[in-house]
């Protein structure tokens, strides 16, 4: 029987092998493991062990049930050996960067989650693919179209999975914004607006850096994009964009403050903004009979929606928990991806639009 990700011979192997028993100790269970979980869960190796790595993606991973934590990738050997005290993780599933193309020959890992300075997705992506490893990357994609082409060929020609950061997608008010736009209940959406930003004071850090697919459109500016074009779901054929800073000696050659306009096919019409410089967080769509939005919109948690009716208000849930278990389960059940590749290609589209307007000194850039 062909499968959309058929598991490679050395998956099936220990699979068989954990049916009879034989291999429970090799799972290396976390010592922190919460939720009770399934014997075929999928091991994910988390590469790049900073902030969102360390702080958010490996305490969701003690609250999965079809994903374990089983192995990392740093090029710092001192979180190497923090994590493995701490999560229980074998000697055998720790690489480096150097080493990282050897987890071909480790079973214990299935899906590889890129948690890298966004100029490293692309190069990590296709080597895990190439590896045989299903590919779970942070947001954005890469830093262009042609790195996010190339990640999904590579995928495509391993018959590997990928699928892109974008938690949100798993969230359930956000989930209601998508279906208030595909079954308008307020009526056509007109108009959306949606701001995502923080101050970054981090002069050095790789995200205020060019060389690494640095700059606020590139980091909050593509929550407030996925924004206008699920709640429109409509790709947009006309992009504007102007860029202001504040500190031009932090922000050299990458965006402080960007405010951009988008036209989608419909009419309807966004403005957006995103910045490094001034925390904002809120979506509000308006539509043909009323209106409706999230504010904040993109947060972990304490999400809060509002319409011209009342009240939207879903159960909070742990979004990365819920990405990382349906990423696993989609793998599992031979099922597409809910946030493909294809989706964060999509962004790199307008995010490219955004910057040729920016270079163009505030024109209009046509996307066909
Ligand atoms: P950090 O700077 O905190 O961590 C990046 C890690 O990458 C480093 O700690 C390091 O880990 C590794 N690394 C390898 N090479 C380099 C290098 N040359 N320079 C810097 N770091 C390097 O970044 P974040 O964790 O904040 O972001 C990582 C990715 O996750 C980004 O793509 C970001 O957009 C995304 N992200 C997504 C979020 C979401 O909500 N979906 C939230 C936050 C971030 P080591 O020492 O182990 O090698």
């Amino acid at each position: 029987m062909s499968t959309r990700y058929p598991l490679p011979a050395s998956r099936r192997r220990f699979l068989k092998q954990c049916a009879a028993g034989a291999t429970a100790a090799a799972l290396a269970p976390s010592a922190f493991a919460a939720a009770p979980r399934r014997a075929d869960t999928l091991g994910i190796a988390l590469v790049g062990l900073g902030y969102y790595a360390t702080d958010v993606l490996a305490p969701a991973l003690t609250q999965t049930q079809h994903v374990r934590l089983a192995g990392i990738v740093t090029g710092t050997p001192s979180k190497a050996a923090a994590w493995q005290a701490k999560y229980g993780i074998p000697e055998a599933n720790v690489y480096s960067y150097d080493t990282f193309d050897r987890m071909a020959d480790n079973p214990d890992i299935d899906i590889v989650y890129i948690v890298l300075p966004n100029s490293m997705h692309a190069e990590y992506t296709i080597r895990a693919a190439r590896a045989g490893k299903h590919v779970l990357c942070e947001k954005p994609m890469a830093t262009s179209v042609a790195e996010c082409a190339a990640m999904i060929e590579a995928c495509a020609r391993a018959n590997r999975a990928l699928s892109i950061g974008y938690r949100l997608h798993f969230e359930p008010h956000t989930q209601e914004i998508m279906r208030l736009g595909r079954e308008q209940d307020f009526g056509p959406v007109r108009f959306v607006t949606a701001a995502a930003g923080y101050p970054e004071t981090r002069a050095d850090h790789w995200k205020v850096k060019q060389a690494y697919g640095g700059g606020a459109m590139m980091d909050m500016g593509v929550y407030a994009l996925q924004a206008a074009r699920y709640a429109t779901g409509e790709e947009p054929t006309l992009v504007t964009a102007q860029t202001y800073t504040t500190r031009p000696e932090i922000f050299d050659g990458v965006d402080e403050t960007t405010t951009f306009q988008l036209l989608f096919p419909s009419g309807a019409v966004a403005n957006l903004q995103t910045s490094f410089g001034i925390g904002m967080n809120y979506l509000r769509v308006t539509a043909a009979k009323g209106w409706y939005g999230l504010d904040p919109f993109s947060a972990y948690g304490g999400i809060k929606g509002r319409s011209s009716k009342g009240e939207i208000r879903f159960p909070e849930i742990n979004q990365q928990a819920a990405q990382m278990d349906e990423v696993g389960l989609c793998i599992r059940e031979n099922r597409p991806m809910r946030v493909p590749g294809e989706e964060g290609l999509r962004d790199l589209r307008v995010v490219e639009a955004v910057y040729a307007s920016i270079a163009g000194g505030g024109r209009s850039v046509k996307l066909g």
